[in-house]
């Protein structure tokens, strides 16, 4: 009886071990051999063009150095700041001048193990383990030496933000900047041969922004002092900002972005535009009616642009930001009170993408939508303007921001896959403001592996053309990133 009883219990202790897998193990999200055959032989091996990011150009051009794990993570990272405060840690622990990284790295380390499920969670643990090369699981207990462990790591010379760089393989990084930036990090990193290419993105939200008349004010003297010519009517705003473009554009930039709440694509004529300038120049507040007309003048003239220079142009739109006024006030944007609004876009997407068309002047272009309720709609505006000139020339882009975890990029793939193409989709970006932040388009390769292979064992693709679905793999993780910018 004894025996028997061991025996069970021993064979029950082994099938718990084989169905509990080890955390983030070399077949991590790969649940079978077809997506593992594909992941391990096709995309993990591939360098990583990240075409949308916020890395700071000063800190790569400076090489800069990072005093210790709490820095690195919890400096400006408002996805772990909205975890800490959700999780009753005082501010003071997340964006606070009075307590140390080590202290707000306590906090951060308390907060972990409540993170599970959220994607900050694997996030965590995939940096820990790709960076660093640290096994442990983090948590209260585990933090102290992990903190020592990392800490003492950030000295050497592979973990300056270069070397994070270099370390995953990094060929391409597409910085985010304002038309009035003179851009001269990326010309001393181009100047010193850097091998790594830093291009500059001209992110113009600042010339729309007519809804502060003040901030716009100020913006248009700046832009009149860097670009030398005097703005003093939208005619010349135009010019001045042509002059930047083709400045940006001999920077080696490739791609404009802008950050919108919705699509604006009003009538309007260059007399209209001009009476609008003149009233927000002048101080008044604008009507929604003339905010709205001169964001639709600008968002085309700006596309005329891009499409001049052969640029990729990217729409960021749908986030509802700055919802708390409390801590707006307190500690300004970007601090982690945004999240997903419900604009209507549709009809206005089209306008603006259908005029720049009639006139043959609609440049490549990335559309990322922040709520999921828009990925068919956005799926399917795509395939509206493709137009035969370039494979993918509209593109849905990749779950962004709050998507861009598993569930999102699942659900962007599979809408791209049933309204498109996925085998035209130029893949992921980390669009972050980390140099650790390059283990996600790990995480983003492999659960596209893993939804080719579950396709592959339930024979809803063809196993015979294994090596087509590996081919198509290792475009969506690299090379149709590669041929369709031309950096
Ligand atoms: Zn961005």
């Amino acid at each position: 009886m004894i025996v028997t009883w061991y025996v069970c219990f021993v064979s029950e202790s082994i099938q718990k071990e084989q169905l509990m897998r080890e955390f983030i193990n070399e077949d991590f999200l790969l649940q079978d051999d077809a997506a593992r055959k594909l992941y391990h032989d096709h995309s993990a091996g591939l360098p990583i063009i990240d075409y949308h990011c916020h890395l700071n150009p000063e800190y790569i051009a400076n090489d800069r150095r990072f005093d210790n794990l709490g820095q690195l993570w919890l400096e400006g990272d408002h996805y772990k700041w909205r975890a800490m405060r959700a999780n009753g840690i005082s501010e003071k622990y997340c964006t606070g001048k009075e307590t140390t990284d080590r202290e707000k790295f306590a906090k951060w380390a308390d907060t972990v193990p409540f993170t599970m499920r959220n994607p900050l969670y694997a996030w965590t643990h995939l940096e820990l383990k790709r960076v660093f090369g640290v096994d442990k699981i983090l948590n209260p207990a585990t933090a102290p030496e992990i903190y020592e462990e990392c800490t003492a790591l950030l000295q050497e010379p592979g973990f300056s933000a270069r070397g994070l760089m270099k370390k995953f393989r990094v060929e391409v990084v597409c910085t985010t900047d304002d038309p009035v930036d003179d851009l001269k990090h990326h010309k001393r990193l181009r100047d010193e041969g850097f091998e790594i290419k830093v291009l500059p993105t001209w992110r113009p939200d600042k010339a729309m922004a007519v809804e502060d008349p003040e901030k716009f004010r100020n913006y248009i003297k700046q832009l009149s002092e860097v670009s030398g010519t005097e703005v003093k009517n939208f005619n010349s705003l135009i010019e001045a900002l042509r002059k930047r473009h083709l400045y940006f554009s001999e920077s080696g930039c490739r791609l404009s972005d802008h950050g919108i709440e919705q699509f604006y694509a009003d009538d309007y004529t260059p007399a209209e535009a001009e009476i609008i300038f003149k009233k927000v120049i002048s101080g008044n507040i604008l009507s929604e009616t003339d905010i709205s007309k001169f964001k639709s003048a600008m968002l085309h003239e700006l596309a005329l642009m891009d499409w001049e220079k052969g640029w990729t142009q990217q729409f960021h739109y749908g986030a509802i930001r700055n919802n708390n006024s409390r801590f707006m006030n307190l500690l300004g944007p970007d601090a982690g009170f945004d999240s997903i609004g419900d604009f209507t876009v549709a009809k206005n997407l089209s306008r603006f993408l259908d005029r720049l068309d009639m006139n043959g002047k609609l440049a490549k272009t990335i559309l990322y939508n922040l709520n999921p309720g828009d990925n068919e709609l956005v799926a399917t505006m795509a395939g509206n303007f493709q137009d035969g000139t370039v494979p993918g020339k509209i593109q849905f882009g990749s779950g962004w921001w709050f998507l861009d975890q598993e569930t999102g990029i699942i659900n962007q793939l599979n809408s791209l896959s049933l309204l498109g193409l996925l085998s035209r989709f130029v893949g992921m970006l980390t669009d972050s403001r980390s140099f650790v932040s390059y283990p996600r388009h790990e995480y983003f390769r492999r659960v596209l592996c893993n939804l080719l292979g579950e396709d592959l064992a339930k024979g809803k693709l063809p196993s015979s053309e294994m090596a087509f679905i590996g081919k198509m793999v290792e475009d969506i993780s690299y090379y149709n990133a590669k041929n369709y910018f031309g950096f």
